[in-house]
């Protein structure tokens, strides 16, 4: 399908970069790092902003990802000295998937999402042929992309792995894979096992995995296989948010981990993306809002909900009576929005649709509170700033991540979702009454607990930015990492 001359680089050609390995001495050169992100904007985005922390550490970096992908990776590239290579996404003849949907986002449902992520692991020629030529360090990919461990090991090239989720979301997965293989219990409510904290949930929200197709199950089992063979885990996170759960995943669960964020911070300023929003319309908007006063609302890259959803949500924002700004997925249409709704909001509400300028938006002196879906990336840029949430986990890691929000760091409120469900018509209706509910106690100025999240938000937004800062402990894993694999170099 494809040979080495399809193998692109954007700011470098590739031979420049091989003939650099043999002209200068392997001791004088930076550790090498590639990272190889799976083709979604949850995992591009913290895979670039790690890229960029360790080159600002003095490794070289090098990013791998698809043609369709790069143009939205490149802005956050361009102030840094970091490499893109482009790998050929595989035609529409051998995936059966339409032309340039190289993104996951573009797929709603698990059967089309197991197309697209076989379609991914077709990668592996073209990628095995870079890794051939670039010998870096190490390589930083996703645990979607298991494949990139056979090349990796024949190449004697240390395979890190990026799950993109947070250590407590780790602990807890592999407490739920024990649970979910008991048969003994039929309570409605469960106990995960084996956790430094007593952590309930219901039976609801744990994940389906008998609704899975064939494909993303053997792709998890795939995935769990591989992750041992593999010289360690990355974590978007930092010690001090979780300092139970980064050790118990050491010490107890026995894997080697770096806590290397909040990476979130190397990057304020995302740019690139399809559908962005302009940004200078946000921040005129969120410039008349009085300071914290401001709701922000969104559900990340891949959450979907019915028009039935979306009504609710939107009668639930307008008796909450709190100034909203609200992001809807291009793909959701407007047949749900009551009638007159934006004649009744007025300048109180802000509806966008497209692709948000989150962190932006987050970092905004109005914005005080973040009804999320709690995907562990807009969770942790929350925490890095300091605002509280309001918790609509819905599927993958995000009830766990409610957990740890609401109940170990004290910063979420539930809204009230119940039943893990990719499919929007699987989960049952949240009213406006509970949306509206769960804003006014997340931004109330008076209710106590209301001031306690506030507090504890800002106090580990505090320790977030201090964990990347020269001698915290994130910067300190990020060089244990780099003078780890200089060592290796022997
Ligand atoms: N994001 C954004 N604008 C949007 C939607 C999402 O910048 O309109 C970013 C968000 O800041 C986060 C990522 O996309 O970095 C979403 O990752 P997360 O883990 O929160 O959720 P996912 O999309 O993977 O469910």
């Amino acid at each position: 399908m494809s040979d080495r001359s399809e193998v692109k680089r954007h700011t470098k050609c590739l031979c420049d970069c091989v003939s650099d390995n043999h002209l200068m001495g392997l001791e004088s050169k930076p550790v090498h790092l590639l990272f190889f992100p799976l083709m979604a904007a949850g995992h591009m985005l913290p895979l670039v902003d790690m890229a960029k922390l360790f080159a600002s550490h003095g490794a070289r970096a090098t990013v791998v990802t698809t043609k369709s992908n790069a143009a939205s990776i490149e802005p956050a590239l361009r102030s840094s000295a970091i490499d893109l290579f482009v790998l050929p996404f595989p035609s529409t003849a051998e995936t059966g998937l339409p032309e340039g949907s190289e993104d996951l986002a573009a797929f709603p449902d698990l059967e089309t999402k197991s197309k697209f992520l076989a379609a991914v692991a077709k990668l592996q020629a073209p990628f095995r042929r870079l890794l051939f030529d670039l010998r870096p360090d190490a390589i930083v990919t996703d645990s979607f992309l298991p494949w990139t461990l056979s090349d990796a090991e024949s190449l004697n090239i240390p395979r890190i792995v990026f799950h993109g989720i947070c250590f407590f979301a780790l602990c807890g997965s592999e407490s739920q894979r024990s649970l979910l293989s008991r048969t003994d219990t039929n309570t409605d409510t469960v106990v995960l096992p084996g956790l430094p904290h007593r952590i309930e949930m219901l039976r609801s929200q744990l994940p389906v995995t008998s609704k899975n197709g064939n494909v993303f199950n053997e792709l998890l089992d795939t995935i769990a296989k591989t992750e041992p063979r593999s010289y360690g885990v990355v974590v978007n996170s930092f010690y001090e948010l979780e300092p139970e759960y980064a050790d118990h995943y050491r010490n107890v669960l026995g894997r080697r981990a770096w806590h290397v964020g909040p990476v979130c911070i190397c990057n304020p300023l995302r740019g690139g993306q399809k559908n962005a929003i302009d940004q200078n319309e946000c921040l005129t908007w969120l410039n008349t809002k009085q300071t914290r006063s401001v709701v922000y609302v969104s559900f990340g890259s891949l959450s979907q909900f019915s028009e039935a959803q979306l009504r609710e949500i939107a009668l639930g924002l307008e008796k909450s009576n709190v100034p909203f700004i609200w992001v809807i997925r291009e793909c959701e249409n407007d047949d749900w929005v009551p009638e007159n709704y934006m004649d009744r909001i007025g300048e109180r509400g802000f509806v966008l649709r497209g692709w948000a300028p989150q962190i932006l938006i987050l970092n905004h002196e109005s914005v005080g509170g973040f009804v999320t879906h709690c995907g562990w990336n807009s969770s942790l840029e929350a925490i890095s700033v300091g605002v509280p949430m309001a918790t609509w986990p819905l599927f993958g890691d995000q009830f766990l991540n409610e957990r740890l929000l609401v109940e170990v760091l004290r910063v979420g409120i539930p809204i009230g979702s119940k039943q893990y469900a990719l499919a929007p018509e699987d989960r049952p209706m949240v009213g406006a009454g509970k949306v509206e509910m769960a804003i006014r106690r997340l931004m109330s100025e008076e209710e106590e607990e209301a001031k306690e999240r506030r507090r504890r938000a800002k106090e580990l937004g505090a320790m977030a930015k201090r964990a990347l800062e020269v001698g915290g402990s994130s910067y300190v894993d990020v060089d244990r990492l780099i003078e780890e694999l200089m060592d290796r170099r022997g």
